[in-house]
């Protein structure tokens, strides 16, 4: 059976600095859950941990006493609506999330492609050119594996994230650039271990001549045998909506079944 849109994984609140939106409240996310089908939704606010020194200045005020403010979370019959976060890698590698906070939360995605934050996520010599980007893509990856965390409670945020590149061609030559048995070493290294891979709704938003290149390593993770969740990463209530034909193009073209689904 083809897979069905019924989750979405990560989802923004008023909280993350960058939405700052009143209108994305709780309340009205699960309201939208209600009216579209989606049984498992998640709040990922954007989270440092203040007991994981090396915050930036944007991350700082993004601590657990601000992103919990949003719990308790409201529920409806039917639903299932996680506390998480989205959590980030600085460019020494360290994840922004202790072992002692990582119980706090139903779900967690964690982002290895914020490479735009320019001498946090990334040193200067990582971001020379597409290359060293694409060396990096999958150096990231492998930070995350070597770790010891719940990886059935996680997943992998935007892999082929607009951020990756500062423009759009130098995004497609960096995935590009990404060795295709690196991929795959990647991706059965997930599959191993549980990790969800997110199909992210701006990811998905690519233009039809350009399918090829965004969706090969989603077609790989598919066949080392990942799990996919959705992530609308909506930051305000419009962008709950305009996820859901992406993620139903991206299902059709990855040709993903119920078979594919992770479940939490
Ligand atoms: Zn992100
Ligand atoms: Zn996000």
């Amino acid at each position: 059976m083809k897979y069905i849109i019924d989750n979405d994984m990560h989802i923004h609140s008023y909280l993350s600095s960058c939405s700052n939106d009143p209108e994305q409240s709780t309340e009205a996310i699960l309201s939208f859950a209600e009216e579209n089908g989606i049984k498992t939704l998640c709040l990922t606010d954007h989270f440092w941990d203040d007991s994981v020194p090396g915050a930036s200045e944007w991350y700082k005020p993004q601590d657990f006493a601000h992103i919990s403010r949003a719990l308790p979370l409201p529920q409806a019959k039917g639903i299932r609506f996680l506390f998480g976060c989205e959590a980030d890698l600085d460019k020494f590698r360290t994840l922004g999330l202790s072992k002692e906070r990582i119980s706090e939360f139903d779900f967690i995605v964690i982002s290895t492609t914020h490479f735009h934050m320019k001498g946090f996520t990334l040193h200067d010599e990582e971001i020379k050119s597409p290359e060293t980007r694409a060396k990096a893509w999958v150096e990231r990856l492998d930070s995350v594996f070597a770790m010891d965390l719940p990886f059935h409670k996680i997943s992998l945020a935007h892999l082929a994230c607009r951020l990756i590149a500062p423009t759009r061609e130098e995004l497609l030559k960096t995935l590009s650039l990404i060795p295709e048995a690196e991929l795959v070493r990647v991706f059965r290294k997930a599959a191993e271990l549980g990790v969800a891979i997110e199909l992210n709704s701006s990811d998905m938003n690519f233009e039809d001549c350009e399918a090829d290149i965004i969706l090969r390593p989603f077609r790989i993770a598919k066949q080392c045998g990942c799990k996919f969740c959705l992530g609308s990463d909506a930051h305000h209530p419009q962008q709950l909506s305009d996820a859901l034909p992406r993620f139903s193009r991206a299902i059709d073209l990855l040709g993903l079944s119920e078979n594919d689904k992770f479940v939490i």
